[in-house]
C-alpha cells in the first residue's frame, strides 16, 4: 500500500470507520471510540488513543493517516482572528478562525473558514487565490481536518463553518459535500451552521438544490451587470447573471432557504449608488440577504471603497427592501483575505507567528 492510499481518518464516515475497524479484526463498537478520538477530541496520534488496545493502536499507526496537515504558520490579529497556514504533501492551504462575541476567551460563536482547493481556477480579478491559479483539489478529510486542527489548537468548540477559504467548492463538488456531511454527522455541527460560498457555478447550485439540505448557500455576485461581472468574475462568461438568478430561484423553491449574496466593494469599480440600484433590480423579489464585504487589499489595481460609499450602497439596498449588512472586517492586518498569507509565505516574505 502506498502512502496516498492509506485511509485518512478525518475523511471516513461512520460506516467506513466501522468497516476499517472490522478489517483490523476489532469488534465494531471500537469504531465509535475511534470516532470520538478523531471527531470530538481532534486527536491525530493513534498512540494517544488510550482506551483502544495497544495492538489496534499499532495497527492504526501502520495502516491509516490519522492526520495529514502540518501547521506551518499561525498569526493572530488584534480582534482575535487567527489565520493558519497548513502544509500538505502537495501544497499549502489556509484556514481562518473567527471568534465572535468576547474573543477566544469566551466566544458564543466561533466560525472556521476553510479551503476546498489549493489555488482556484476561476481567477477573479481581485482575489489573491485566483491570481495564483489552480493547483489541486482538497479532500473531504483535509477539509474536516482543518476544522479539527483549529478546534484543538484554539481549545474552543467551533460552532460554524464557512467554505470561504481558498478554492471554488463547486469545482470540487463531491469532496465538499462529503465534508459537509462529516461536519454535520461526525463532528456535530448543525446544517444551518454550515455555509457554502460559490462564484456562481450554475450546475453546482442546481445539484445542491436537489439535495435539499438546510445549509446556507452564498453566491458571490460582485457586479450588477454582465459586462462588469465578466471582468471581475470570469466564470460569468459561462454562467451569466440571468442563468445564475434562475438557478437561485430554483434553489429557493426546492430548499425553502433564503440565499446570501456576497458583494465585495471595490473603489470606483462596483460601489456607486446606480450599481446598488441595478443590483436591487437584478435581485427583484428573490429572498436574499446581501453581505457587503470590505475589500481586503491584494496586489492588484483594486482599492477598498471608502466607508461613506459602503454606507450609501447599503442604504440604497435597504430602501429597496433588500436586507443588507456590511461584513465586519476581520484580521486585515494578518492578510485576512483568502490566498494572501499563502502567497506571501511562498514568496518568501516574512510571516511571523504570534500577535500581528
Ligand atoms: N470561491 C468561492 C469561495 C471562496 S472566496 C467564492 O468565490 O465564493 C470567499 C469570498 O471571499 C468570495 O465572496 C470572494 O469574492 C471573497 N474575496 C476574495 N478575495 C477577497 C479580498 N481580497 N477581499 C475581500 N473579499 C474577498
Ligand atoms: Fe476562486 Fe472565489 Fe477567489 Fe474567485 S473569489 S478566484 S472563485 S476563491
Amino acid at each position: 500500500m502506498t502512502e496516498t492510499e492509506r485511509p485518512h481518518l478525518a475523511g471516513l464516515p461512520a460506516d467506513r470507520l466501522e468497516a476499517l475497524v472490522v478489517a483490523a479484526g476489532q469488534p465494531g463498537y471500537r469504531a465509535r471510540q475511534l470516532a470520538r478520538w478523531v471527531f470530538k477530541e481532534g486527536c491525530f496520534a493513534p498512540e494517544a488513543m488510550s482506551d483502544l488496545p495497544a495492538g489496534f493502536r499499532e495497527w492504526l499507526a501502520a495502516h491509516v493517516d490519522a492526520g495529514r496537515l502540518r501547521l506551518l504558520q499561525r498569526r493572530e490579529a488584534r480582534d482575535g482572528t487567527r489565520k493558519y497556514l497548513f502544509g500538505h504533501r502537495d501544497g499549502t492551504l489556509e484556514s481562518v478562525l473567527m471568534p465572535y462575541g468576547e474573543g477566544l476567551d469566551g466566544p458564543d460563536r466561533v466560525t472556521a473558514c476553510i479551503s476546498t482547493q489549493v489555488g482556484c481556477a476561476v481567477g477573479c480579478a481581485f482575489c489573491a487565490t485566483g491570481l495564483a491559479g489552480f493547483q489541486r483539489n482538497v479532500t473531504a478529510g483535509d477539509m474536516v481536518e482543518q476544522v479539527l486542527r483549529m478546534q484543538a489548537e484554539a481549545g474552543h468548540r467551533i460552532t460554524n463553518v464557512v467554505f470561504m477559504g481558498m478554492g471554488e467548492p463547486f469545482l470540487n463538488y463531491d469532496e465538499t459535500l462529503a465534508a459537509v456531511h462529516l461536519l454535520n454527522k461526525s463532528v456535530g455541527i448543525g446544517m444551518r451552521h454550515l455555509t457554502l460560498s460559490t462564484s456562481g457555478i450554475v450546475p453546482g447550485i442546481r445539484r445542491l438544490a436537489a439535495e435539499r439540505l438546510q445549509l446556507t448557500l452564498a453566491i458571490s455576485i460582485h457586479a450588477p451587470d454582465d459586462a462588469l461581472r465578466d471582468r471581475l468574475v470570469p466564470i460569468n462568461r459561462k454562467y451569466p447573471l440571468a442563468d445564475l438568478r434562475e438557478a437561485m430561484v430554483d434553489y429557493f423553491e426546492q430548499t425553502g432557504r433564503r440565499l446570501s449574496v456576497e458583494y465585495v466593494l471595490l473603489d470606483d469599480v462596483n460601489d456607486h449608488p446606480d450599481q446598488a440600484r441595478a443590483l436591487s433590480r437584478w435581485i427583484g423579489d428573490l429572498p436574499v440577504h446581501v453581505n457587503l464585504i470590505p475589500f481586503n487589499a491584494t496586489d492588484t489595481v483594486f482599492r477598498t471603497s471608502p466607508p461613506a460609499r459602503v454606507r450609501q450602497f447599503r442604504e440604497v439596498l435597504e430602501a429597496a427592501g433588500h436586507p443588507a449588512t456590511v461584513r465586519r472586517e476581520r484580521g486585515a492586518e494578518i492578510d485576512g483575505a483568502c490566498g494572501q498569507l499563502r502567497r506571501r509565505y511562498e514568496e518568501g516574505q516574512p510571516v511571523e507567528s504570534g500577535k500581528a
